[in-house]
């Protein structure tokens, strides 16, 4: 039958792994050995302790039945304390923190709460795609912010026309970076402050990659700028922190105000992430975080091993000091599709072509640091014997 697709679904860019993910399948099919640099997705098992976690609040019948519309207390006030001891910020847990079925549930949902048919959302490019995918579903327009190499993959905020900036309800931002890797600092996000008051813009910052940092570097919250509590929404996600990509925790801090229309939202969509789970994560924020220092030294190590290859084999690497993705700039003349089709054609690599991120991502190629170090060793062999 003739089942025509909603517009909003046919608004939507192509989603991007899924050309990869037949691209793929074609290679493996061949027999070749595929080494999937892909998709952001850790590949180590989740900490025994927080396994342990979920299987005791499993049994527990009063677990069973719906959890709270905006968490449980007792994961709030462990959010809380965890944030305070993290980044030194003082929050209420009745008010000031939402649990989220994973940080992806909460930006999707976000812009419904804010956004008219019609209104401006100012979104980063490229970006993990649900900035635009949520604002587009609220009936949303966006503003592209280009993110580039000469801006430090910041974005430029006094590119933005002032018609624009004026109609802008809310302003997108993820740092430490998916896909660039880049990172800001306090003088950046405090100009952002500054210029979602002067405009009364509401920034929503998706801080993912938080506990990703490497060297010693500790990424910051933005909600650790003078004023940003005013104006702002942070996203925190259990995903990337903890192995726990599957198990779809994560939590948003900030505004009261703006927190209470995510709440709103949400309290119509779902009924909250499941108590369990929710016990779980209170184990995962309450433990000594050595799990997290171990998982950053892993990801170091790995980073090393391929940024050192890559650069021996003459491509040109952006450092990275924070995430799990390496953002490669493709061979001199190279367009990433074609960089990621010689990838998996000529050495069973897959990678990302970062103009699938967004058009500025055009020239790069983004590696992600998901298998073991034997592997990325195989790869980096691989493409060394690409001669490039
Ligand atoms: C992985 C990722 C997330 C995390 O999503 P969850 O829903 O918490 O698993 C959020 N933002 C970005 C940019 C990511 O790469």
């Amino acid at each position: 039958m003739p089942f025509e697709k909603a517009a909003r679904l046919t608004a939507l860019p192509p989603y991007l792994f899924k050309e990869i993910d037949r691209l793929k399948a074609e290679v493996a099919a061949k027999g070749v050995d595929v080494i999937n640099l892909g998709v952001g997705d850790p590949d180590q098992p989740t900490p025994s302790f927080i396994i342990k976690a979920l299987q005791e609040a499993a049994e527990k019948p009063e677990h069973h039945q719906y959890p709270s519309y905006s968490g449980m207390g007792s994961f709030r006030k462990s959010a809380a304390a965890w944030c305070k001891k993290r980044f030194g910020l003082t929050l209420d847990p009745a008010t000031e923190i939402v649990t989220l079925i994973g940080s992806k549930e909460g930006i999707a949902h976000f812009p419904l709460a804010f956004l008219n048919q019609g209104d401006m959302a100012l979104i980063p490019t490229p970006a993990y795609p649900v900035y635009h995918s949520g604002t587009l579903f609220a009936g949303g327009r966006s503003h592209f912010m280009p993110l580039v190499k000469e801006n430090g993959f910041l974005p430029d905020l006094n590119a933005i026309p002032a018609d624009v900036a004026r109609e802008a309800k809310i302003m997108f931002l993820n740092y430490p970076n998916n896909p660039t890797g880049a990172t800001a600092d306090a003088a950046f996000f405090e100009k952002v402050v500054a210029f979602a008051k002067q405009y009364n813009i509401i920034v929503a910052h998706d801080a993912a990659y938080s506990e990703m940092g490497f060297d010693g570097y500790r990424p910051i919250s933005f909600l650790e700028s003078k004023g940003a509590k005013d104006i702002g929404i942070e996203f925190h996600s259990l995903s990337k922190s903890f192995n726990m990509t599957g198990w779809r925790l994560g939590f948003a801090i900030g505004n009261a105000e703006i927190l209470d229309g995510l709440g709103q939202v949400k309290a119509n969509i779902d009924s909250g992430a499941f108590n369990a789970v929710q016990e779980a994560g209170i184990a995962a924020l309450e433990s000594d975080q050595s799990s997290i220092t171990a998982m950053q030294k892993l990801y170091e190590e790995r980073r090393d091993v391929l940024t050192e290859g890559l650069r021996e084999a003459g491509l040109d690497v952006e450092p990275l000091k924070a995430t799990f993705y390496v953002w490669c700039h493709t061979p001199k003349g190279m367009k990433s599709a074609e960089f990621t089709s010689l990838l998996l054609e000529k050495a069973g690599i897959v990678t990302t072509p970062g103009n699938g991120f967004g058009a500025p991502g055009e020239g790069y190629v983004r590696f992600a640091l998901t298998v073991d170090k034997p592997r990325l060793q195989e790869a980096v062999a691989r493409i060394k014997k690409l001669g490039i």
